[in-house]
């Protein structure tokens, strides 16, 4: 048993800013370990600007990169096709075309591997900090297994085959199904649409995101962590031994803070000389009342040519992709929305009276190469956890874990190389 003492002058105050599902988790993990945590959220309760958006994909080990090989010439002939995957926006300015050109540069399937390898180690260890949660309190976010990734054309299916060799290598769960194997594991696919394989991933799981954050919040809350709302941290100042938040007029100090502001953070950080390359990629969603269940999906769907993804929430649809650049907006694009509802015409056209769906729209958090950024910063007592991009959930709990042990002086459980800052300064 630790001495009562030891607990005592180990025990640190520490603040979270952001109520996202990065904030919560960190929260969350940062109380487990001992410590007295107050979270600041500027909105009115957490899980109100990228996490509210979630398609809900764990995809844990079968997280990759969304720039994949080629993505240069996907947006270049997205400009003149009525459906696109990615917008790229007329306001687009200098430094978001510099890191457009970051974010597709270096198309090798090596570079792509090093990023994939970075996201799985982490969203590998998530999943282990999921099981664990699980067990200690039965969560319930309307979750299912199985993730089906679907391709229209022969090429696009032949240009896995890489892919696969790392899953075989990686012993991911996974099955390479041909179309007869499609129809067959998802009956409910409209057969009018031809495709020329799949990719199945039976232990892959699928939820919603909000109401996960919205119960790691209640349990966070009972073990102490202090919430307050529509309050935002204007900038953070670091001394020796200390950090002090200004929020308003008044100034918090506290022994160590954790930045998980999500696309907030970046001037945050930029303010005590930490440059991080995180831009807003805006997103989009359409969640619709499901209105004919023998037809609706029962597994998860991700259809590869369009980036977008189909998933069950409870008695819902939610159907999500797009990434548009250069606007920070809610106004809805058309096209965005046009290849939206040409994708669940082409999968599911009877499931779901699409016509009267929500629409949602917002933005990610996501670094050029789109693996975040945890741990500690050179500033003394400053730490982030940025960045988690389009996968954000499926990488949330390792990285909380890794953030909440490095705080307690404890090494992380995992090999944490080319998740920190450290890979900017190589
Ligand atoms: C459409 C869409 C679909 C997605 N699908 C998936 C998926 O299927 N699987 C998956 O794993 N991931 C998915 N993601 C990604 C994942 O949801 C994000 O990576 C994740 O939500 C980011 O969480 P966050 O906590 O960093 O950011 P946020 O949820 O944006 O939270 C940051 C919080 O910080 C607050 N904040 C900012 N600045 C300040 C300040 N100065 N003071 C106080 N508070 C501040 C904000 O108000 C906000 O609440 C998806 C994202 C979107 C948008």
């Amino acid at each position: 048993m630790i001495p009562q003492e030891l607990l005592k002058s180990t025990q640190k105050q520490v603040v979270v800013i952001g109520g996202g599902i990065i904030g919560l988790s960190t929260a969350y993990f940062l109380t487990q370990a001992g410590h007295q945590v107050a979270l600041i959220e500027q909105h009115r309760n957490v899980a109100e600007v990228s996490t509210l958006g979630n398609s809900g994909m764990l995809a844990t080990a079968a997280t990759t990169p969304w720039a994949v090989n080629g993505m240069r010439k996907r947006i270049i002939s997205g400009l003149f096709s009525q459906e696109a995957s990615t917008i790229l926006n007329a306001r687009l300015s200098p430094s978001l075309w510099r890191w457009l050109l970051r974010w597709t540069s270096k198309p090798e399937l090596q570079r792509y591997q090093l990023h994939m390898e970075r996201m799985q180690r982490l969203a590998s260890y998530s999943q282990e900090m999921l099981l664990q949660l699980q067990a200690d309190h039965q969560l319930d976010f309307e979750q299912s297994s199985g993730l089906l990734q679907v391709f229209r054309t022969e090429k696009e299916f032949a240009a896995t085959a890489p892919l696969q060799a790392l899953m075989t290598e990686r012993n991911v769960a996974h099955r390479v199904l041909d179309s007869a194997s499609v129809q067959a594991l998802e009956p409910a696919l409209h057969t009018a649409r031809s495709v020329a394989g799949g990719l199945y991933f039976p232990e892959l799981a699928s939820g919603n995101c909000t109401l996960f954050t919205k119960q790691l919040k209640s349990i966070a809350q009972a073990s102490g962590v202090q919430f307050h709302f529509d309050m935002r941290v204007d900038a953070i100042d670091s001394h020796d031994n200390q950090v002090a938040l200004r929020i308003g007029g008044d100034v918090l100090h506290a022994d160590a803070v954790v930045v998980a502001a999500g696309t907030g953070s970046a001037p945050l950080l930029n303010n005590i000389g930490l440059k991080v390359p995180l831009r807003a990629v805006k997103t989009y969603t359409v969640t619709a009342a499901i209105k004919n269940y023998e037809v609706a999906p029962k597994l998860a769907l991700q259809d590869d040519a369009y980036k977008v993804t189909m998933a069950r929430l409870g008695e819902r649809i939610r159907v999500a992709g797009i990434a548009e650049l250069g606007a920070r907006d809610t106004t809805i694009d058309d096209k965005a929305l046009r290849t939206l509802l040409k994708v669940t015409q082409d999968w599911y056209p009877d499931a779901a009276n699409y016509h009267n769906a929500q629409m949602w729209t917002g933005n990610i958090p996501m670094l050029a190469d789109e693996v975040p950024l945890i741990g500690a910063t050179s500033r003394s007592n400053v730490y982030v956890n940025v960045g988690h991009g389009g996968s954000g959930w499926s990488m949330a709990l390792g990285a909380a874990k890794i953030v909440a042990d490095q705080i307690s002086g404890r090494s992380p459980e995992i090999d944490i190389d080319g998740l920190t800052l450290a890979r900017y300064r190589r």
